[in-house]
C-alpha cells in the first residue's frame, strides 16, 4: 500500500498516537482508540488509518492483527512531516466549562501554538482540568488535519505572567474599553506574538494599568461591540491568522 493522491480516502480515520511513529513501525492500539476503529468505524485487517504523534509528522498505517478490543497498526508511509506552528499563542482566563471546550477546540482548529490559561481577578473558574482540555485538544487537531498539538500549561496569575514576559513577543491585550483596531497593530508588529483575552467580567482598572505598562504590549480593539470572552479568542485568533498566520500560504 502506497500512499497516492488518491489513497488513503477521505474517509480514513486519524488518530494521535503518543509513541514515536517511523517506517515499519507497528502498534498495539487498545482502549478508547481501539473501540473506536474496531466498533465505530468497523475496520477491517488491510484498512488504512492515518496516525501523528506530534514528533514526526503524519504516516499512514494498515490494520494488521485484530483482537476483540485491540488490534495492531503496521505504519507503512510517511504522508507529511510535522508542520511549522505559526508563533502565536493564546492567553486566556479561564470560563465557564463549555465555553472552555469550544475556546480550546477552535484555538486548535484555528493553529494557536499554545494555549496558557491566565488567572485575573475576576476569574471565577478556580478548577480547571487541563487533561481534559488536552484531550479536547487531540480530538480537535485529529479532525481538522493538525500534526502538531497545541502546548497547554498550567494556569498562571496575570502579575506572574507578565514579569517573565519574553522580550521580544508581542503581547496584543484584547480591550473592550478600545485600543489601537487590531488588523493595523498586527500590520506594525508581525512576528512572535501572543493574545491576552480577560473573563466573563472582563479586566480590572488595576489590571489593565499592569498590562498596558509592559513595553511588550499593545491594546487592541476587536470592534464596536462587546465580545464574550470565547468568541473575542477566536475573532482574534482568525484576524492574526490571516494578516500574520498561515492563511494566506494556505492553498
Ligand atoms: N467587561 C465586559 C465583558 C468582558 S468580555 C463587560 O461585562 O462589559 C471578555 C473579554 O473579551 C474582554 O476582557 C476582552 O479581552 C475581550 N473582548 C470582548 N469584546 C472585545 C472588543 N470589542 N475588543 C477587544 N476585546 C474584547
Amino acid at each position: 500500500m502506497v500512499a497516492t493522491p488518491a489513497w488513503p480516502p477521505q474517509s480514513t480515520p486519524r488518530l494521535f498516537v503518543e509513541q514515536r511513529l517511523g517506517e515499519g513501525e507497528a502498534l498495539r492500539i487498545d482502549g478508547g482508540q481501539a473501540h473506536y476503529l474496531i466498533s465505530v468505524m468497523r475496520l477491517k485487517a488491510g484498512d488504512p488509518v492515518k496516525l501523528f504523534d506530534d514528533q514526526t509528522g503524519e504516516w499512514l498505517a494498515e490494520v494488521g492483527a485484530m483482537g476483540k478490543r485491540d488490534l495492531i497498526l503496521d505504519v507503512r508511509a510517511q504522508l507529511r512531516p510535522r508542520e511549522d506552528v505559526p508563533d502565536l499563542w493564546l492567553l486566556a482566563a479561564p470560563i465557564k466549562k463549555a465555553r472552555m471546550d469550544v475556546l480550546v477546540e477552535k484555538a486548535c482548529e484555528l493553529g494557536a501554538a499554545r494555549y496558557q490559561p491566565v488567572l485575573t481577578r475576576r476569574t471565577i473558574v478556580d478548577r480547571l482540568n487541563l487533561d481534559r482540555l488536552r484531550t479536547q485538544m487531540i480530538e480537535a487537531a485529529e479532525q481538522c488535519g493538525r500534526t502538531a498539538l497545541p502546548e497547554i500549561f498550567e494556569a498562571i496569575k496575570l502579575p506572574a505572567l507578565l514579569k517573565s514576559w519574553p522580550s521580544e513577543r508581542t503581547l496584543f491585550f484584547a480591550d473592550e474599553q478600545g485600543g489601537q483596531p487590531f488588523a493595523d497593530a498586527i500590520a506594525d508588529l508581525p512576528g512572535p506574538a501572543a493574545i491576552l483575552i480577560g473573563p466573563e467580567g472582563g479586566f480590572d482598572y488595576e489590571e489593565r494599568g499592569l498590562v498596558r505598562a509592559l513595553p511588550q504590549a499593545v491594546g487592541v480593539s476587536l470592534g464596536p461591540r462587546i465580545l464574550r470572552a470565547e468568541t473575542a479568542a477566536i475573532a482574534a485568533l482568525s484576524v492574526w491568522m490571516a494578516q500574520a498566520g498561515d492563511w494566506a500560504a494556505a492553498t
